[in-house]
């Protein structure tokens, strides 16, 4: 997809060094960081714990202050134009905190109060129905269950109508069904035109929400392509051949990327499918004298990419 549009946020060349502490030379989180959202569509950040995704979402949060570099949101600077950058995203942090003791319209309320968003203006009705609480209007938020207290963070981070929402691991720790739930709500707002940001260390939720992904680690970005670029950047196959006697010596051929037995009779050999094929390869196996029972392929996915690019760069 090709856009003329200005990119919903670009970061560019983005540092940060923590501050020292018990006599380190503080953490280098990121190490200079560049990429673009384009406007319109779900942008995953991937990368291990620890990689800096937090760090990056807290500097255009406000909550950390970035060592170098530059952020505009929706075309304005963090630092320059920090009011309008501000008024453009919207942020649902990692962990949840709600007083107690406010209703989800309550909090609703008061955050647009926040914003100075006027009483005719408000939409905390409707951005209740929007994340399906309209019938918890008046409940405690205490009394809300973890799925329902997720998607009042939505709601809060939309207060004020931000272009851009971005969410900081919407699910990490949260069950299969609750995560469905959050993958739904995500692409509902984003199908109204909400860009979407959302970090993550789930793979399949990067593959299956996300048409772009960027991948983050150790502080560095290591890819930048939409999804389906770079679940094809997997180049690998895997064929798991059971054999009818047990596992003396492996068999070689020059098409093998890698070769492990993994079972006493199974053989799990990755191959590079520009080198070869499925059946080059069994024969390969058979000349050498071993007497194949069952075969069956995997293709490589997400996590073979990810597992080559994040252990190159390491
Ligand atoms: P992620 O969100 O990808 O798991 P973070 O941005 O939270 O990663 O952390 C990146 C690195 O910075 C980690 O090594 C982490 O320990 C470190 N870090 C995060 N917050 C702080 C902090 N407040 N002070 C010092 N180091 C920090
Ligand atoms: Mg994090």
């Amino acid at each position: 997809m090709t856009s003329t549009a200005a990119p919903a946020i670009s970061i560019r060349d983005l540092k940060k060094r923590y501050a020292p502490a018990g006599g380190d030379e503080g953490k280098l989180a990121l190490k200079g960081v560049s990429f673009d959202v384009p406007e319109g569509g779900i942008f995953g950040l991937l990368g291990p714990n620890g990689a800096g995704k937090s760090t990056l979402i807290n500097i255009m949060a406000g909550l950390v202050r970035k060592t170098s570099g530059s952020i505009d949101i929706w075309g304005f600077d963090i630092d320059r134009d920090q009011r309008n950058a501000k008024r453009s995203i919207g942020i649902v942090p990692q962990e949840i905190v709600f007083d107690p003791f406010f209703t989800p319209y309550e909090v609703l309320e008061i955050q647009a109060g926040l914003y100075g968003i006027a009483n005719h203006l408000r939409r905390s009705e409707e951005l209740l129905r929007a994340v399906h609480l309209a019938d918890k209007r008046d409940a405690y938020a205490r009394t809300l269950s973890g799925g329902m207290k997720r998607r009042l963070l939505i709601a809060k981070a939309l207060v004020h109508q931000p272009p851009v929402l971005v969410l900081d691991e919407p699910t990490a720790g949260v069950d299969v069904e609750l995560r469905r739930q959050l993958w739904e709500l995500v692409t509902e707002m984003n199908r109204e035109g909400v860009t979407i940001v959302l970090t993550t260390h789930y793979l399949e939720e990067a593959e299956e929400l996300c048409d772009r992904i960027a991948i983050i680690n150790h502080g560095e970005l290591i890819a930048n392509k939409p999804t389906r670029e770079l679940v094809g950047m997997a180049r690998e196959k895997i064929l798991v051949l059971t054999l009818d006697r047990d596992l003396t010596e492996l068999p070689s051929h020059p098409g093998f990327v890698k070769c492990e037995a993994s079972g006493e009779r199974m053989l799990e050999i990755t191959y590079d499918k520009d080198r070869a094929n499925a059946g080059e390869i069994l024969s390969a196996v058979q000349a050498q004298g071993f007497s194949v029972v069952d075969v069956t392929t995997r293709e490589a996915d997400l996590e073979d990419v990810f597992v080559s690019l994040t252990s190159q760069a390491a």
